[in-house]
C-alpha cells in the first residue's frame, strides 16, 4: 500500500502540474490578442531615447488598470509599480521603453512610419528594432497573469519601465532618482531580451557573465602640422594615430590571459581637411568590451602606455602626449546569478519542455540592466533570452538560403503571438517560483 502511494505522489504532481499548465496556456490565449493590440500600438508609435513619454503612459496606465500603486516619471520617463501582495520577497522586473532613430525597412502593415526630431533638431526615422515593443508586451501580459493568479504567490512585485536603454543611462536614472531608497529593495532582480537567432517558442540562459561590460574611449592624438610636402618640419598626428592603432591590436592578443575575453575596436579615425596639409590633431574613437574590472584596468593602463610611448618615440613633447579620455560612465556587464538561472531553467523546461530551452553563448554587447544588480546591495540578477524568430524566417535560415537580421536591423521584426505567450509564461511562472522559494 505505502509502496503504491509513493508511486502515486509523483503522478499526482504530475498531473496537477498539467493540469495546471493547460490553465495558463488557456488564460493567455485569452490575454493574446489584448497583448498584441498593445504590441502593435507601441510598435507603431515608437519613441527614442529620452523621449518615451506617450509609451510610459502607456505603461503606467496598463499597470493601474490591475491594480499596481504607479509612480510616474522616476529619473526621466521610468515607471514604477508596485503590487505589494502579502508576506514575502520583493522581485524586481524590468521592460525598457526607447526605440531606435533609424527607418523601419520591413514591409509589415503594422510598420512603423513614425519620424522624430532628434535632439540635434535632424528628422530620424523612429524604430523598435531592439524589441523592446516585444519586452513591454511581455512585461504587461506579466503584471496582468500575476494579478490573475494572485492566490499563488506572496511577496511584492516591483515592475520598472525604464528609459533610455539604448544610450546606457536609463538604469542608472532611475537608481540616482533613488529607486532602492524610495521603493524596496529587491531580494532578486528579472530581465528579458528579444533574440534575433533563437527561433519563437524558445527561451536561452546563459550563466555568469551573458554580456559585456561596455564602454567609449576617446583618444586625441596631437602633432605639429605642417605642409604636405614638408613631413620634415611636422610631427605628424596621423602617422602617430596609425602606430597607435596597429599597437592597440596586441592589447588582446599580447597583454591579456588568453582565456580572458575583451575587445578594442578602433571605430572613427578623423583628421585633417586636405590632401596637402599634415594636420595638428586625430581624434580617434575606441569601443571596449571586457567582462572582469581587472582585465578593463589592464587595457586602460596599457593604452594610456601606448600612446606615450609612441609620441615619446615620434619626439613629442609631454605636454603634447594624446589624451585619453575614459569615459565617467559605462554600462557594466551583465552577470546572471547561477542559482535563478537553475531555478529558470527548470522551470522553464517543465513549462514549454526541455527542447525549448537552450544554453547561450556569452556576447560582447552591452545592457544596462547590469545596473540593477550592481549596486551596493548587491542584488541577484538573470536576464534571459526570449526567441523571437518567426518560423518561415528559421526555416529559410536553416536551408541556407537566408541570413537572419540582427538587432537593430531595419529588417529585423519578431513573431508576435508566440513570443508574447513564450515570454509570459516563462516570466510569469518563474517569478510565481522565485516568490514562493
Ligand atoms: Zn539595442
Ligand atoms: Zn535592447
Amino acid at each position: 500500500m505505502i509502496k503504491k502511494i509513493i508511486y502515486l505522489i509523483p503522478l499526482f504532481f504530475l498531473f496537477s502540474l498539467t493540469t495546471k499548465n493547460k490553465k495558463f496556456d488557456s488564460y493567455i490565449e485569452k490575454d493574446l490578442p489584448y497583448l498584441k493590440a498593445l504590441y502593435i500600438d507601441i510598435h507603431q508609435n515608437p519613441e527614442i531615447s529620452l523621449m518615451e513619454k506617450e509609451t510610459s503612459i502607456k505603461l503606467a496606465n496598463e499597470l493601474r488598470k490591475v491594480g499596481f500603486d504607479v509612480e510616474e516619471n522616476f529619473g526621466g520617463y521610468g515607471v514604477v509599480g508596485i503590487l505589494k501582495n502579502g508576506k514575502g520577497p520583493t522581485i524586481l522586473y524590468r521592460t525598457d521603453m526607447d526605440a531606435l532613430p533609424m527607418e523601419e525597412k520591413t514591409d509589415l502593415p503594422y510598420a512603423s512610419n513614425v519620424i522624430t526630431k532628434n535632439f540635434d533638431g535632424n528628422n530620424v526615422g523612429t524604430m523598435h528594432s531592439c524589441g523592446h515593443d516585444m519586452h513591454m508586451a511581455v512585461w504587461t501580459g506579466t503584471a496582468r497573469a500575476l494579478v490573475e493568479r494572485k492566490d499563488e504567490w506572496n511577496g511584492t512585485i516591483m515592475m520598472i519601465g525604464q528609459p533610455a536603454e539604448e544610450i546606457g543611462a536609463g538604469a542608472a536614472m532611475m537608481l540616482n532618482e533613488g529607486l532602492y531608497d524610495k521603493f524596496p529593495v529587491p531580494d532578486y532582480g528579472i530581465g528579458l531580451h528579444s533574440s534575433p537567432i533563437i527561433p519563437s517558442g524558445k527561451v536561452g540562459f546563459g550563466k555568469g557573465y551573458i554580456m559585456a561590460n561596455t564602454e567609449s574611449v576617446d583618444i586625441k592624438v596631437f602633432g605639429q602640422g605642417s605642409h604636405g610636402a614638408a613631413p620634415h618640419m611636422s610631427i605628424d598626428p596621423i602617422v602617430t594615430a596609425s602606430v597607435i592603432i596597429m599597437e592597440l591590436q596586441t592589447i588582446v592578443s599580447r597583454n591579456l590571459n588568453p582565456l580572458d575575453d575583451a575587445v578594442i575596436t578602433v571605430g572613427s579615425i578623423k583628421g585633417g581637411t586636405k590632401h596637402n596639409i599634415i594636420p595638428d590633431e586625430v581624434d580617434l574613437q575606441l569601443t571596449i568590451r571586457t567582462y572582469k574590472e581587472e582585465v578593463r584596468n589592464l587595457i586602460h593602463k596599457r593604452i594610456k602606455e601606448i600612446c606615450d610611448g609612441i609620441a615619446a618615440s615620434m619626439g613629442l613633447d609631454k605636454s603634447r602626449y594624446p589624451k585619453v579620455i575614459l569615459p565617467e560612465s559605462f554600462t557594466p556587464a551583465n552577470y546572471n546569478d547561477e542559482e535563478l538561472v537553475d531555478l529558470m531553467t527548470s522551470v522553464s523546461n517543465s513549462i514549454i519542455g526541455k527542447e525549448n530551452v537552450v544554453v547561450s553563448e556569452p556576447q560582447m554587447v552591452g545592457e544596462d540592466f547590469a545596473r540593477y544588480g550592481s549596486t551596493e546591495e548587491d542584488i541577484p540578477t538573470v536576464m534571459y533570452w526570449l526567441g523571437t524568430v518567426p518560423k518561415e524566417r528559421m526555416d529559410k535560415y536553416n536551408l541556407g538560403e537566408y541570413a537572419l537580421p540582427a538587432l537593430h536591423s531595419p529588417y529585423y521584426y519578431p513573431d508576435i503571438e508566440n513570443s508574447i505567450s513564450t515570454g509570459v509564461k516563462v516570466s510569469t511562472e518563474s517569478l510565481i517560483k522565485l516568490f514562493n522559494n
